[in-house]
Formats: C-alpha cells, structure tokens, sequence
C-alpha cells in the first residue's frame, strides 16, 4: 500500500516516517521570527507524533536570521562568507527556537548540521542514517540544517529543497512535505490568470520540468521550484513520495492534507537504498557520454561496457561516482567505475578482446558494472 493522495501523508501505517522541511520566507517576517505561525506548526508535528508517525524537521532559516542580527544587506547572501558568518549567529537561534516550542507540545529536539559530503560519502551516509535512526527510536525531533558556515561554495547543497529528500533517503522515510509559499506547482507562471495547480505527478518528466519557472520568490530562501523538482527526483528513486504545499496558511499541514491542496509527487518506483544514493548523488567525478546502442543496454539492465563509450570527462579513480550521459547530454544513469579515467579513455571504443593487451593486466569484465549503476 503505498501513498496515492495527499491525505494519505496523515495516516502513520501509509506514512510512518515523515520529512518537514520549513523554508526561510516562512520562519522570518518582516518583524524577526514567526513564533506564532511557528508555534502551530510544531502543534501540527506533535499531533503527527500523536498519531504514531516519526517526525523529521529540515529547517532553513539561518542565513536570513543571522544577517539580521548582524545587520548584513541581501538577507546575508550577498557574498559567501555573509552566508556562512550569518549561519553561524543564526543557527543558534533558530535551533533554541526549534528546541524551545517542541518543549513546549512535551517534545525534545535533536540538531543535525550536515553538509553535501556528510550524504554524498558512502560511510558518512550511513553514519547519518544510524544516527536518525537511534533519534527517532529515542523519541526524538531531529532538526536539520546545512552546516552553512563550513560548506564551501562547492560542496554546498546550497538550498534545503534536495537536502530534505537526501535525508528522507538516509532515513528511510516514507514522504517528504515541503512547506513553500506557494500552493505547488502550477501548470505555467503562477502570475498567469490561466495557471492551474497541478495536484499529483506521476514521473518528472521535460513538460513537468518546464512548469517550473526560476529562483526563489521571497528572496530569502534559495530554493525556488526547480530544486523542489529536483528534491522530487531524489525522493522519487527512493520511493518516497514527496508533496508541496503552502506553509503560510495556518495549520498549514491539515490545511493541505485534509483539503487535498497541494502537489502530490507519487513515487514511479523502489530501487535499492543503496542505488537509490547513488541515484541521489549531487556531485560527480566526471562523465562517460555512451552510444546507442550503449544506452539501449542500460535501459535493459546490462552493464557499461567500454565499446558503447565514446567519450571520458574528467579526472576520477577507480571506485568514485561518474555520470553516465547520452549523447545529447541526457544522464542516464550514475555509477561507480571500474577503471580510472585515464584507463576509461584508452579502452573507449575498444572490444573485451583487445583490454588485456592494452592494460597489460586481466581486465575487468565492464567499465561499470549492473550492480554499482543506478539508472534515472
Ligand atoms: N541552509 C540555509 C539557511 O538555513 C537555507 C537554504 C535554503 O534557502 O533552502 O539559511
């Protein structure tokens, strides 16, 4: 039984394990913190609680807070180290007000900071999901954030849209309600008289990727539809449903859930935990661009041999994550080579026959193997 309607994220044995993720825009006002809109969100999550369901909160708002505080022009995101020196006066804030209202409806908070790496590292994934998982037993309200104020430009999530579908991934939950401040996704600019709220996705597909237009509204966040969309592709190669709603309505959650007001994005399929982190992944070594024929295999399960490879980019070792690309630049598929890249680059192109005389050593029987591939 899995989950088919936005009402089914309020039923614990459909949705044992539910990912909250509040976006800046609607924990700070005009006048400082939300503690009032706030507070009834948290009365939201106890009731969840109450209902048996495993509450995880993915909180932004650090950045926004913390340029506040020190006075910082653009909401403390106009330069990289405003970001990171606004988090770190933030956050502090924002996690006792978390800790503080959940103490409130009796619950005790757990802060998490993570950053890009702690979830693209195999080891350090599982780290994480340990640690969720030993919280969640506790009766615990784990609270997660991007560690802003040591994530570097490059190793940053940057936005908490596809932070809270890799958590839901760690945590192995069953759906992801992303608060926005809008309805959902709309069928064309929401500006537009015309607009329609799409209510279920079945598959993100170009035309759905299309709907989305640009960057974040409110300007204090940074997430904006496309990286609720690509939080969606995420949960969805884990099987976990994930839903956008509206967040600055009060109640914002029964609201959305009893109403059926939102979009419901209903998971396609279940692949492994294990390849749907590798699915997951955000940051790649480098990039195989694979024939037609190459790609046919895939798609059927076969595994990458160098014959279908017509092109190696970048620099990775044996071991470390590529994408695996069409030749119109589509990602098919992401894996972990079986060669280095300057291996990959001298047998593309080449037979099976002819590997063990260029390498000088028993090949291995493909560049990437079915079981280290995980297809999009
Ligand atoms: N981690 C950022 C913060 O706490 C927010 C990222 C986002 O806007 O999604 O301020």
């Amino acid at each position: 039984m899995g989950i088919t309607a936005l009402s089914d994220l309020a039923k614990s044995a459909i949705c044992p394990r539910l990912v909250v993720k509040v976006g800046s825009a609607l924990l700070i006002g005009a006048d400082g913190t939300r503690r009032a809109w706030l507070a009834g969100l948290v009365a939201e999550l106890a009731a969840a609680r109450a209902r048996g369901q495993d509450v995880i909160v993915v909180s932004s708002g650090a950045i926004a807070l913390g340029a506040a505080k020190l006075g910082l022009p653009k909401g403390g995101r106009g330069s990289l180290a405003d970001a990171q020196a606004a988090a770190a006066v933030g956050q502090i804030a924002l996690a006792g007000l978390w800790a503080e209202l959940l103490a409130a409806e009796g619950l005790v908070a757990a802060q998490l900071l993570l950053t890009l790496e702690d979830l693209e590292d195999r080891r350090r994934y599982l780290n994480a999901t340990a640690t969720l998982g030993r919280l969640l037993d506790a009766g615990a309200i784990p609270v997660v954030n991007e560690n802003d104020s040591v994530a570097t430009r490059e190793i940053r999530f940057g936005d908490n849209d596809r932070l809270a579908a890799r958590v839901a991934q760690a945590a192995q939950a069953s759906a992801v309600l992303l608060l926005s401040d809008v309805e959902g996704l709309y069928d064309r600019d929401p500006a537009d008289a015309a607009a329609r709220l799409v209510p279920v996705v079945k598959g993100i597909t170009p035309a759905i990727h299309a709907m989305a237009t640009g960057g974040s509204t409110s300007g204090l966040g940074s997430g904006g539809m496309t990286s609720k969309l690509q939080a969606a592709e995420i949960a969805d190669l884990a099987g976990i449903a994930l839903a956008i709603i509206n967040g600055t309505k009060d109640s914002p959650i029964a609201r959305a859930l009893d109403g059926s007001i939102g979009t419901l994005f209903v998971p396609r399929r279940k692949t492994g935990a294990r390849k749907a982190w590798l699915g997951g992944r955000l940051r790649l070594k480098g990039a195989l661009t694979v024939d037609a024929g190459a790609a046919k295999a895939l798609a059927g399960g076969s595994s990458l041999l160098a014959a279908g490879i017509l092109t190696v980019d970048g620099e990775f070792r044996r071991g470390d994550a590529v994408a695996v690309c069409d030749k119109v630049g589509r990602v098919l598929a992401h894996g972990l080579v079986e060669y280095d890249s300057a291996d990959c680059a001298m047998l593309r192109g080449r037979q099976s026959g002819e590997h063990a005389a260029l390498l000088g050593y028993a090949p291995r029987p493909a560049i990437i193997h079915r079981d280290q591939l995980a297809l999009l």
